[in-house]
């Protein structure tokens, strides 16, 4: 059957072609990319062709922003998506800002006396309801290994999150998951990060600490460690790790095992600090 969508999208494609250059450059540098199989990655790389023609991706002055490096954020942020089906699911924001560098963020926050607090937060990025994703490029440069770190996945988690209404941790879950699963593996790993933080705050925690913060932070940061380092999170929190095998309908531990059984290098790779 004929269908209009399937005509766009194609039509989107041959319009806006890959460099076969520009994608062998993006996939030497993003080796969280590494294990998939060939069709997983003709579609990543149609999916992120089409993500550049439908967002904005707007750098401010110190920011270069080539064909290789849209693609290198394109790629990252299909990533999370690449066994999702086809729906639109960063339909809530049109636009990624790019930084030079961390920047700072107005933070407010009013305490149980009722006072309110304003201060200045550095920040690598933001992910607003309403609005765009903020990245910093050194922290979009920085991703793309397996060491626990990926800007781009952790903020454009939050976008998930937030599709079902406010960033609380819980993005749409699909029809063969249930929400008091998900509670379940989320909180009970939460607490168990803060006990280790109450009772010590330099705690050598599993996970980068900031996952403590609150229950969206925990999704965003777990997210990332999903595609980063599913072996630290796996380790650590595998009831969290079955739901995001679940919820993204990837198994990237088991990728990541396969790499690592062919060449060395994939063992060393996890061993990085969280930063
Ligand atoms: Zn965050």
């Amino acid at each position: 059957m004929w269908s209009f969508k399937a005509w766009r999208r194609q039509r989107t494609l041959e319009r806006n072609p890959i460099d076969p250059a520009h994608w062998a450059e993006v996939r030497r540098r993003l080796p969280i990319l590494d294990g998939l199989d060939e069709a997983e990655l003709q579609r990543l790389r149609e999916r992120a062709a089409l993500f550049l023609a439908s967002k904005r991706l707007t750098a401010l002055p110190g920011v270069e922003l080539g064909a290789v490096e849209r693609l290198l954020l394109a790629a990252q942020a299909q990533l999370p998506l690449l066994h999702l089906g086809e729906q639109d699911w960063y339909r809530g924001f049109h636009e990624i800002v790019l930084y030079p560098d961390d920047f700072l963020s107005p933070q407010r926050h009013r305490d149980a006396a009722g006072v309110e607090h304003e201060w200045d937060d550095a920040r690598s990025g933001e992910a607003w309801q309403q609005g765009p994703v903020i990245l910093a490029w050194p922290g979009v440069e920085a991703s793309g290994g397996w060491e626990g770190y990926n800007l781009v996945i952790h903020e454009l988690a939050h976008k998930l999150d937030m599709l079902d209404g406010g960033a609380n941790g819980l993005p749409p879950l699909h029809r063969d998951m249930r929400v008091q699963d998900w509670a379940q593996a989320m909180q009970s790993a939460f607490d168990a990060l803060n006990a280790e933080l109450d009772a010590d705050p330099d705690a050598e925690t599993a996970i980068d600490p900031y996952a403590a913060e609150d229950p969206a932070e925990f999704f965003a940061v777990t997210s990332e460690y999903f595609f980063s380092a599913p072996d630290l999170l796996a380790e650590a929190f595998p009831a969290v790790y079955r739901q995001l095998a679940l919820f993204y309908r990837q198994d990237s531990l088991a990728r990541l095992q396969r790499l690592q059984a062919e060449h060395p290098d994939y063992r060393m790779a996890t061993n990085a600090t969280n930063g």
